[in-house]
């Protein structure tokens, strides 16, 4: 399993811990920033409400897994101009590769992070997904406390003026 660290820090992200014992817990609280007025993938992607399903049913995927890696991209902000969504998207991108490199046709996987699925360049939603078993689904839709899970993993993730911090997770079994 080492090997997938080294796998992930050589695709770009700057930590990469392996997690044992995860108990996730599927929060309505961080769910409720799911909403059509918050956010523009609300009812246009299979990993957001309500293709992702209800949070009881989201819990419910989850609870299958134990075993997980933290992926985090720390990024230094520049002074004037911060383009947050092209480094939420150069995230899942180094994550996409991640996945389809390491991961797919070799394990059981399960992927959540910030910003919707990039392997489409448009969402089939709601025609079928193509990519089910690989996409990259929602912390947020799944309720699920990324400050929590960042210091299970010995990782800081705090608003800071200078930097910000994207994160995912891929769980397996
Ligand atoms: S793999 Fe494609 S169809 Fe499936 S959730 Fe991702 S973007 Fe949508």
């Amino acid at each position: 399993m080492d090997e997938l660290v080294r796998f992930a820090l050589s695709t770009g992200f700057t930590h990469a811990v392996l997690l044992d014992d995860l108990t996730l817990e599927c929060e309505e609280r961080l769910r409720e920033y799911c909403n059509p007025k918050g956010c523009r993938n609300h009812g246009n992607n299979w990993v957001c409400p309500p293709g992702c399903g209800t949070l009881a049913e989201c819990a419910e995927k989850v609870s299958a897994f134990h075993r997980g890696i933290l992926l985090q991209s720390v990024s230094v902000l520049k002074p004037l101009f911060t383009d947050y969504r092209g480094l939420n998207r150069k995230h899942n991108l180094r994550l996409r590769e991640f996945i389809e490199k390491y991961c797919a046709g070799q394990m059981d996987v399960f992927t959540l992070t910030s910003g919707g699925c990039i392997f489409c360049d448009t969402c089939t939603y709601p025609e079928p997904c193509v990519k089910p078993d690989i996409r990259m689904n929602s912390l947020s839709a799944y309720g699920i406390d990324v400050g929590k899970l960042c210091e299970k993993a010995g990782l800081e993730y705090a608003f800071q003026p200078d930097r910000v911090y994207y994160v995912a997770l891929t769980l397996f079994n």
